[in-house]
Parts: C-alpha cells; sequence; structure tokens
C-alpha cells in the first residue's frame, strides 16, 4: 500500500518521512488512543494518508507550496480521505488553529522548528503529544560543522539550538530517537 505515494516521492526528491519514522508516529496514535493530528509540512500528504488510513485519525494538515498542495489534495482524493484529512494552504508561521489536536508533527522548515513548536503548543490536548522530524537531518548534525557548506551549517546549527531547547522545556517530558530521520516525542508534564 501507498507504493504509488512513495514511488513518486523517490523520483521527485520529495522529503516524505521514512518507514521507521512512520512507526514511531502511527505507534504513538495507537499507544495514546488519539482521535486528531495536527500536521505542519504536508507535501503530498503521504504522511498524513497513512495516519488516516491506518488509525482512522481526523488530520489537519498545512503547506504553503502550491505544487505540493495540488499534489495532496488529488492524493487524498485518490484515497477517500477527503472527509478525513483538511489540507491548508498557508504558511503555516500564520496559520491559527481552529481547534485543540491530539498530536501535533513539526516536519516543515528545520530552521523554524522552535517558531513551530511554540505557535502551536496551545492547540495540544491534555495528554497529547508533539513529534519533530529530522532532526538528524540526514545524518548531518553530527558531522563536523566545518565540512558543510554555510546553507547547511546554519541548518544543522539551528536544529541542534531546537535539540537544545527542548531538553530545558522542563514543562514537558521529551524523547528523542534515532528512528527514522531523527525524531523528538514530548509530552506536557
Ligand atoms: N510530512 C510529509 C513531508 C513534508 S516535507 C511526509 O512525511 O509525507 C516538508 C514540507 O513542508 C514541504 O512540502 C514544504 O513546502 C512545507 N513547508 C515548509 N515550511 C512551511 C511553512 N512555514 N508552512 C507550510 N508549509 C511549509
Ligand atoms: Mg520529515
Amino acid at each position: 500500500m501507498f507504493e504509488d505515494l512513495k514511488e513518486f516521492a523517490k523520483e521527485n526528491n520529495v522529503p516524505i518521512i521514512k518507514d521507521e519514522g512512520l512507526e514511531v508516529l502511527l505507534s504513538e496514535i495507537n499507544a495514546n488512543s488519539y482521535k486528531s493530528v495536527l500536521e505542519i509540512g504536508c507535501a503530498i500528504g503521504y504522511s498524513s494518508i497513512v495516519m488516516a488510513k491506518t488509525y482512522g485519525v481526523d488530520i489537519t494538515t498545512i503547506e504553503r507550496n502550491s505544487e505540493m498542495y495540488n499534489l495532496a489534495i488529488s492524493n487524498i482524493s485518490k484515497y477517500n480521505l477527503e472527509d478525513k484529512i483538511e489540507v491548508v494552504f498557508t504558511d503555516a508561521l500564520e496559520y491559527v488553529p481552529k481547534r485543540m489536536y491530539d498530536l501535533i508533527f513539526i516536519d516543515a522548515a528545520k530552521a523554524q522548528n522552535i517558531k513551530f513548536f511554540e505557535r502551536f503548543e496551545p492547540f495540544l490536548n491534555d495528554g497529547g503529544s508533539i513529534i519533530v522530524d529530522n532532526l538528524d537531518f540526514h545524518g548531518l548534525t553530527e558531522e563536523d560543522p566545518s565540512k558543510l557548506s554555510k546553507n547547511l551549517r546554519s541548518l544543522t546549527r539551528k536544529i541542534r539550538e531546537f535539540i537544545e531547547y527542548l531538553k530545558g522545556r522542563d514543562d514537558y517530558n521529551t524523547i528523542f530517537t534515532h528512528k527514522g530521520d531523527g525524531m523528538s516525542i514530548s509530552k506536557k508534564k
């Protein structure tokens, strides 16, 4: 299942979540019987489609790129999930959610993770989780910074700053995993 989406992503260099990362998301939903998800960074709708198909969760997912947005809309209709997934075409840094969610999945511009976290945490239900993807950033956060281009150096520094920021958030219990491309799972204390 979903091989068409995976194939498309591979051919078009769309950075969809890895199988192992998806397992982290799915097991978090299953273990806590979560019913709703706010996703930041939809791309072609792959992660949303898998979560909605597997556990029937209601999803709001945000995408600012029109090409990605249109692909997501058509993929969601192909999988008959129009009633489960709402795609909002906007910049997440300008979006104000209209409801509360059990799970917030942050998977958008990697330098903006602190902003996304602070913007959306007020919309997390009690007992909910915030999961952030790509904290290993293809292994580059562990790389000697002097070996990286200026842009990558700045990006990996931002990701390391975000990891430190999360560690400092004493109001959350955060687990870090190297599964997939590295993820954090934060639960409010
Ligand atoms: N969650 C998807 C992959 C998302 S890739 C999956 O695993 O299947 C990251 C996406 O986030 C890209 O499509 C990019 O356009 C989008 N994005 C990045 N910054 C954003 C922002 N500020 N607001 C909305 N979308 C953003
Ligand atoms: Mg990702």
